[in-house]
């Protein structure tokens, strides 16, 4: 169990407690987590800072980093409409070649990209939706790695955690296939498919990376996908309307 609760603006221990509460009461149980403990703690990405900051350093060594100052409205002006689900545009590359990029020492103060190897496919075979196939620089452009108010982003947070903390399976929703996309590319560049790599991280498990199932999402009636907006299907909410947990998992389709 790993709490993700690197947004201050939506985090808390408060939101915590009460998933923890409510998966319990679902009857799903881990082994490890920020309530029980375990070999590769601590369990809350507010916790692990410093395994972010040295990715981070080590990306920007390595020249994968540029620091982009570029305005929500800068990026709008030069967007072209998203094509699909997935969330954002292709960054138009603005700031790439800045060249003050070596008086940005420190993370915080800025937006950080990560520098894709344009043009180079991503393949990985999904274990429920089959062979998936991007292009770096026209499926996704430079993402964001770390952000101006000095918060990691999710894809360096969860690729560090992932490699860490030993994930040899990842299953999550559908809507994340193209950052998994991008996630292998930072996987690669801090070097944790590398098998010369002195930190052996998934070659000591004997795998090459995580293996990935990606399911299609939970929708309301309506066909519109759930989010936390939805309040009133919760598990919280449905709890205290008086159903059971095999009910909830039932409405959910777990088998
Ligand atoms: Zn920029």
């Amino acid at each position: 169990m790993r709490n993700e609760d690197l947004d201050p603006q939506r985090s808390g221990p408060e939101f915590a407690r009460a998933m923890i509460e409510d998966l319990r009461w679902l009857g799903i149980r881990w082994s490890e987590g920020p309530d029980c403990g375990g070999p590769y703690g601590p369990y809350s990405q507010s916790e692990r800072r410093a395994h972010y900051l040295e990715a981070w350093r080590r990306l920007r060594r390595g020249g994968f980093l540029y620091p982009c100052t570029c305005s929500r409205k800068d990026l709008a002006l030069a967007a072209s409409a998203p094509n699909d689900a997935d969330d954002e545009p292709v960054y138009p590359g603005t700031c790439r070649e800045r060249k003050d990029a070596a008086e940005f020492t420190e993370p915080a103060g800025v937006n950080w990209r990560f520098r894709v190897p344009e043009g180079d496919v991503v393949e990985f075979a999904d274990l429920n939706l089959g062979r998936q196939r991007y292009v770096a620089g026209s499926d996704f452009g430079d993402f964001l790695i770390w952000r101006r108010d000095d918060v990691p982003a999710y894809q360096l947070a969860v690729v560090v955690d992932d490699a860490a903390m030993r994930i040899t399976e990842i299953v999550r929703g559908a809507d994340l296939l193209k950052s998994t996309a991008r996630q292998r590319l930072l996987m690669r560049a801090l070097g944790y498919t590398d098998l010369r790599y002195a930190e052996l991280r998934y070659a000591e498990l004997g795998h090459a990376a995580p293996d990935y199932f990606h399911c299609e999402l939970v929708r309301d009636a309506a066909g519109a996908r759930l989010a936390k907006r939805h309040d009133a299907l919760s598990i919280r909410h449905l709890r205290e309307k008086g159903l059971t947990a095999e009910k909830v998992l039932e409405m959910a389709g777990w088998p």
